[in-house]
């Protein structure tokens, strides 16, 4: 009878132990936020001396309701995923930005739109270049993730496909705005040798983009972009964006990355997977991957831009190079908007 009562009495102790070690195993990552989400629309030279108090009051109000419709989601326990598009419609309908409604036009005078996006659990991407009829191009990205065997679709083969997939598409008069047409007049007319005063346009001539990286409560980290690119550019060249790992790029265990800046350096350095190297092999922390990408080896190169970025705890990384970047994050009872550096 002793005998079984101290069996008994080990086995309760071990179980006691295998369940504590368990326990200790599945204790959650030491996560600062359930949630968080940042967005951008565009570095580059944003200067308070270029912008009316009404004007810049305009894209502080749509970054902040950018966030509202992606927090909205995040607080709900929605995907990232959902998050990252629909935070991505609002701001490409938004003739502020340079994606969707309001971007940019090539030499030509028509706008080309880039997409892409990435989801961190499994490193699956879609991404798409040089649309000109597909009103959200980051669902055109979603679908080529999710719907075909493809990463990145480009021109009228892409076009097809979105509208294969039922994507909304518009008449390319859609994207026009006045603002954008007049920056590519003076860029053409700065090209010639021409003498222009200075632009009213708060923007930089050339850049622009939206992005948006979202964590979500199961803790999956999704990146997106959206652009139509650089003003005047020609020979159907793509930037960044649709390129994995140079404009987006998301993994659960590291971060999510989405970037706007000169395409061009963007796609050299590979800057987005650069963060996520650095993380990863560096076991940097996410503020020193991001700076050092943006502030020193972009720097060093002539590279112009910035970045947003989310690690696995919900840490959030906006740094740029440019005169001023529009920014913001959200995470449960926080919020933060910008534009300038020194906010
Ligand atoms: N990265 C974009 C491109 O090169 C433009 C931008 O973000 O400003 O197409």
């Amino acid at each position: 009878m002793r005998i079984l009562i101290l069996l008994s009495g080990l086995l309760f102790l071990m179980s006691c132990d295998s369940s504590t070690e368990a326990s200790h195993d599945q204790s959650p990552a030491p996560s600062k936020s359930e949630y968080a989400i940042v967005i951008h629309g565009g570095a580059g030279t944003i200067l308070k001396k270029n912008m009316t108090p009404e004007r810049e009051a305009k894209y502080r109000a749509a970054l902040d309701s950018a966030l509202t419709v992606g927090e909205q989601i995040l607080a709900d326990g929605g995907a990232a995923i959902d998050a990252v598009e629909h935070t991505i419609h609002f701001l490409e309908d938004s003739p502020l930005f340079n994606a969707g409604k309001g971007a940019v036009f090539n030499h030509e005078g028509k706008n080309e739109l880039d997409a892409s996006i990435m989801q961190g659990s499994d490193q699956n991407a879609g991404a798409v270049g040089g649309l000109s009829t597909i009103k959200h191009p980051i669902s055109a990205a979603r679908a080529v993730m999710e719907q075909s065997e493809h990463v990145l679709l480009t021109g009228a083969g892409a076009e097809q496909f979105a509208q294969e997939q039922g994507l909304e598409s518009v008449d390319p008069s859609y994207f026009y705005t006045e603002a954008r047409w007049n920056s590519l007049q003076r860029v053409i007319a700065e090209e010639k040798g021409v003498e222009l005063s200075e632009s009213d346009d708060p923007n930089d001539k050339k850049h622009g983009t939206v992005g948006c990286v979202a964590l979500d409560k199961a803790g999956n980290i999704v990146a997106g972009t959206s652009t139509g690119g650089m003003t005047n550019k020609r020979y159907n060249r793509f930037g960044d964006v649709p390129i994995i790992g140079a404009g987006t790029y998301a993994d659960n265990a590291t971060v999510g990355v989405s970037c706007t800046g000169h395409g061009e350096y963007f796609i050299r350095y590979a800057v987005a997977h650069d963060v996520h190297a650095r993380m990863l092999y560096l076991e940097e922390p996410l503020e020193t991957a991001a700076d050092h990408v943006v502030n020193t080896t972009l720097v060093e190169k002539g590279g112009s831009g910035g970045l947003i970025a989310i690690d696995r705890y919900g840490n959030v990384s906006m740094p740029f190079n440019s005169a001023g970047m529009y920014r913001g994050y959200a995470k449960p009872g926080e919020r933060y908007v910008g534009i300038y550096d020194d906010e």
